[in-house]
């Protein structure tokens, strides 16, 4: 059996009860260890073999969990924030698929929404965005063409953009040719909820020399959009006026 297991985006206690539990009763772990904080693999017990991805090829950890299924250990395959974003999980699971292997997947708390609580702030805004747009910059990794950032910037939404602080220069460029104006708030997150975490706040048209003036290159996320603003309208949920299936409002 083969659990993968989203490990939260940093600190050690945000892993989920059923993650941590997982851990715990692993024989062998394979942990993404360029993102995933190492404090996570307390959770193991004594004698759990330990592989960190980083320095392996996808043959190389489908083999682990090749011979640990053939002598019937049970493997935890660890991955950083929530396996389902960027998390290379598909091909594994295809794989697993193929040689009859067993295995779920245990959600994480991904990094966008530690950067979210790191910033304090609520991507959804009424009046202001009801739509989060997670994506990346193509650099060495392309990105569908229907997905330039030019394009997407044209909804003017909240947009977190992961694996992209290295590029920020021409993401700058592509966001105000898509159409958000300079001075759109916007924010740097470095290792949201990790003990050395660092929040820059900015605007569109100073994002990129934000990361260059404090040298951020990886393990950061760009948060864009007037969520991060002032203006916004309060929810209609909390409103006295509206009725809702569980509480009377004045409206009726
Ligand atoms: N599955 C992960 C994302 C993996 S892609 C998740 O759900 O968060 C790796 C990218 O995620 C990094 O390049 C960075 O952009 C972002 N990232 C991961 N952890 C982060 C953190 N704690 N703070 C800021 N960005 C992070």
């Amino acid at each position: 059996m083969v659990h993968f297991v989203g490990a939260g985006s940093g600190a050690a206690d945000l892993i989920t009860v059923r993650g941590a539990r997982l851990l715990g009763e692993a024989d062998v772990v394979i942990y993404a260890g360029s993102l995933v904080n190492p404090a996570l693999l307390a959770y193991t017990r004594a004698g759990c073999e330990i592989h960190n991805s980083a320095e392996m090829t996808l043959e190389q950890v489908m083999e682990v969990i090749r011979s640990a299924e053939a002598e019937g250990r049970v493997t935890v395959r660890l991955h950083t924030g929530d396996a389902s974003i960027y998390g290379a999980v598909r091909e594994q699971f295809d794989r697993l698929e193929a040689l009859g292997i067993a295995y779920d997947v245990c959600p994480g708390v991904s990094s966008f929404c530690g950067a979210a609580a790191a910033l304090r702030a609520e991507y959804t805004l009424p009046e202001v965005s009801q739509t989060v747009i997670i994506t990346r910059a193509a650099g060495r990794t392309p990105v569908p063409e229907r997905e330039s950032i030019r394009s997407l910037a044209a909804h003017g939404s909240t947009m977190v953009l992961f694996l992209s602080t290295s590029l920020a220069d021409r993401l700058e460029g592509d966001l105000l040719a898509g159409g958000y104006d300079a001075g759109t708030p916007a924010a740097v997150v470095y290792k949201a909820t990790w003990p050395d975490e660092r929040v820059y706040r900015c605007t569109v048209g100073t994002l990129a020399k934000t990361v260059a003036d404090n040298g951020l290159t990886k393990t950061a996320l760009l948060i864009v959009g007037n969520c991060l603003g002032e203006g916004y309208e309060r929810s209609r949920l909390y409103d006295p006026s509206f009725t809702t299936e569980y509480r009377k409002g004045t409206d009726t």
